[in-house]
């Protein structure tokens, strides 16, 4: 079988990856209307603390390292939808054109710029959605981060709505039997935590803003691609 080269701008040399042919041309492009401004400023709005991709005084090393590919490309993620056209994923441009080439998945939204395949260009794909449904992980067994619970709770500590400083919290103390489980973990600033140290809430009167919950798959989309691309809003927002 031969190769087809996909080239991807946003590097600096052409990747080769083996595809199957293709028969019919590129598929085909259905842009979306407006109304991505509104949904981003409707997003930004409620947001007095740090975006999301800023990083936090807390954040280790492993946790800078979840985000996928280099922040300053955010037109390498593709956003993945399911079948359903929920947003599940995000993937590489690569893989993205894999699942278009083999008809797995059909474009929703197109980015900038356009690949470049031995017979045939396509253009670059912002948004696709997979032609068959994709089983999703259960929210309670995705992995667990501090950056995902993070973003779960806004950025926001739990106790005192403070973005700074921020850390997890247990609500039920692990030293007291608490798990380390979505719904025992908040994003918590490193001042109430001190506060709150070993006790159980009702002992600190000190109780999460919100029942913690394993979040939302556009979760976990937030946390692989910092930067999220405006086209992306009203997948996101229309799922949240
Ligand atoms: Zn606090």
């Amino acid at each position: 079988m031969a190769g087809v080269r996909v080239l991807h701008t946003g590097e600096p040399s052409a990747t080769v990856v083996t595809l199957p042919p293709r028969g019919a041309g590129a598929p085909p492009v259905q842009p979306r209307g407006g109304g991505h401004a509104t949904a981003r400023q409707r997003r930004s709005g409620t947001k007095a603390g740090p975006s999301k991709g800023a990083p936090v005084a807390s954040a280790t090393t492993t946790e800078a390292s979840l985000s996928a590919g280099p922040a300053t490309a955010p037109s390498s993620h593709v956003l993945v939808l399911n079948a359903t056209y929920e947003p599940i994923h995000v993937c590489g441009i690569k893989r993205a054109a894999v699942l278009l080439l083999k008809e797995k998945a059909e474009v929703i939204e197109n980015g900038d710029g356009e690949l470049h395949a031995e017979h045939t260009a396509m253009a670059r794909p912002a948004i696709i959605r997979l032609r068959t449904y994709a089983p999703v992980p259960r929210r309670s067994r995705r992995r667990l981060t501090r950056r995902a619970v993070f973003a779960r709770d806004d950025w926001t500590c739990q106790y005192c709505g403070d973005h700074r400083d921020l850390t997890v919290d247990h609500v039920i103390p692990r030293s007291k039997g608490g798990s380390s489980e979505w719904e025992n973990i908040v994003a918590c600033c490193s001042s109430c935590n001190r506060r709150k140290a070993d006790r159980l809430p009702h002992q600190a009167r000190m109780f999460p803003k919100t029942t913690p919950r394993p979040p939302h798959p556009s979760v976990f989309i937030q946390v692989a691609c910092p930067r999220i691309p405006p086209s992306w809003d009203y997948w996101l927002d229309a799922a949240a």
